[in-house]
């Protein structure tokens, strides 16, 4: 059967949990059907958290179990999935409307919905790279970073290494921040293993949100995820089907959805890390050890670009040596079409210098020569609504402070934002491959 008509089967999912000691187990448990509506996902899966210093688990009112539970399942439902506990009237009604694939359903409707409280206290969903550290940054001094750490299992060989972040929360607490570490398995529901859905890294800060009261839970999106320009065009945020899911979503559960560098583009959160006392407990190499990026990822790449524009000085040599050797390099560079956050590396060639005939052709693929970039360096005042009102002033004076507002000039550009695969481009492209004996 093909996959688009698997989700019109009757596969109904049922989600029960159970709090144990100082972990939260749940448990997705399908009907024959839905097995094949997703291929790797079994009859019964589980996935937990857990407290990483084993501190007991916090009472969590019942919609917000259910939210972390959809944001983990889904992917995998058919057309129903049944809560098997009770929640609200408020966010059964809320979540059908917002989710029209599936029907949710509850074994009773009877409890009273959660209100979002005033207490000062907001969460940032952290994962110790140089986005959450800037957003960290500009929020308030009482914020409190909640990091996922992802589970090992032996079975499974990950380049992912959590060293680094554990070190960021580790430098943060020293700091006075009360970072949260709590670790999950929920990406292991998946085959082959991911996150279930792009925001399930903040189903940890969801959990402990009512014990610590927070306001709302804030991430570190920056501006080229938010406004499209990581890809083909520009696009209104808040017109988007992601905010327009899970902001209401969240606020079903008295929850406030921030995105407080929304309009800071990755040039920019680079600027905060490097010109902010906080910016020292970031890393942005998820797979080498603290102080040791890798050297081989893309990630990597970017980065060493990047700082090279900003220090104004020559590319690093590793530039051209990780193009020539690091395959995962090669295959965004030549296989995406066009580059994700491409003009993050328009903006690092145009301003760094040196780096051999294959820079030079590089330059000339992601339109270096011809492209105006330095809106990237100031902050968009067209997300400011993105930001939880309770500090948005707070923080748009933090970010005008650290970067300053993009001209009327810069936000036209930015708005007009426009990078297609065209045939231009693959007439680029065919001379960077030529130079990297790519065979035809
Ligand atoms: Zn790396």
């Amino acid at each position: 059967m093909r996959a688009g008509n698997l989700s019109q089967r009757g596969g109904k999912m049922i989600v029960s949990h159970v709090f144990s000691g100082n972990s939260l187990l749940f448990t997705l448990s399908s009907e024959p059907e839905d097995k094949s509506h997703y291929p790797g996902f079994g009859g019964s899966r589980r996935f937990k958290y857990r407290y990483s210093d084993d501190s007991p688990f916090p009472h969590v009112h019942p919609d917000r179990l259910a939210l972390v539970a959809l944001m983990n399942s889904i992917p995998f439902v058919g057309t129903r999935l049944q809560i098997d506990w009770p929640v609200s009237e408020r966010f059964l009604t809320a979540s059908n409307e917002l989710i029209s694939r599936i029907k949710i359903t509850s074994v009773a409707a009877n409890q009273p919905h959660i209100e979002r409280p005033i207490s000062g206290r907001f969460a940032l969903s952290f994962s110790g790279g140089a986005d959450s550290v800037a957003a960290l940054a500009v929020m308030p001094h009482s914020t409190e970073p909640v990091f996922m750490l992802r589970e090992k299992k032996q079975w499974h060989r990950s380049l992912y290494d959590s060293e680094a972040a554990e070190e960021s929360c580790r430098m943060l607490r020293k700091l006075g921040f009360k970072v949260h570490i709590i670790e999950s398995d929920f990406e292991y529901l998946r085959d082959p293993v991911g996150f279930p859905t792009d925001l399930a890294v903040a189903t940890s800060a969801i959990l402990i949100a009512e014990s610590r009261n927070f306001e709302s839970i804030a991430f570190g999106t920056i501006l080229e995820s938010a406004f499209g320009t990581s890809g083909e065009s520009y696009r209104e945020y808040n017109q988007s089907s992601h905010f327009r899911l899970w902001s209401p979503l969240f606020d079903a559960v008295g929850l406030g959805y921030s995105l407080p560098v929304a309009g800071v583009s990755e040039v920019g959160t680079a600027i905060i890390c490097n010109t902010n006392p906080l910016g020292e407990t970031h890393q942005s190499c998820i797979r080498g050890k603290w102080e040791a990026p890798c050297n081989r990822c893309w990630k990597c790449f970017r980065k060493n670009t990047l700082m090279a524009a900003l220090e104004g000085r020559e590319l690093p040599e590793n530039s051209e040596i990780m193009i020539d050797k690091s395959k995962e390099v090669r295959k965004k560079l030549l296989e995406d079409k066009p580059i994700r956050h491409e003009g993050v590396l328009t903006y690092a060639l145009q301003r760094s210098f040196g780096g051999g005939p294959v820079i030079d052709s590089l330059r000339n693929l992601v339109r270096a020569g011809n492209l105006r970039t330095d809106w990237m360096n100031h902050w968009y005042p067209g997300s400011s609504d993105l930001i939880d009102p309770s500090y948005r002033e707070f923080t748009i004076e933090k970010l005008l402070n650290s970067l300053g507002e993009m001209s009327a000039e810069q936000i036209n550009d930015l708005q007009n934002w426009e990078n297609y695969h065209d045939n231009f481009r693959e007439e680029r492209l065919s001379t960077l491959e030529g130079l990297l004996n790519v065979p035809k």
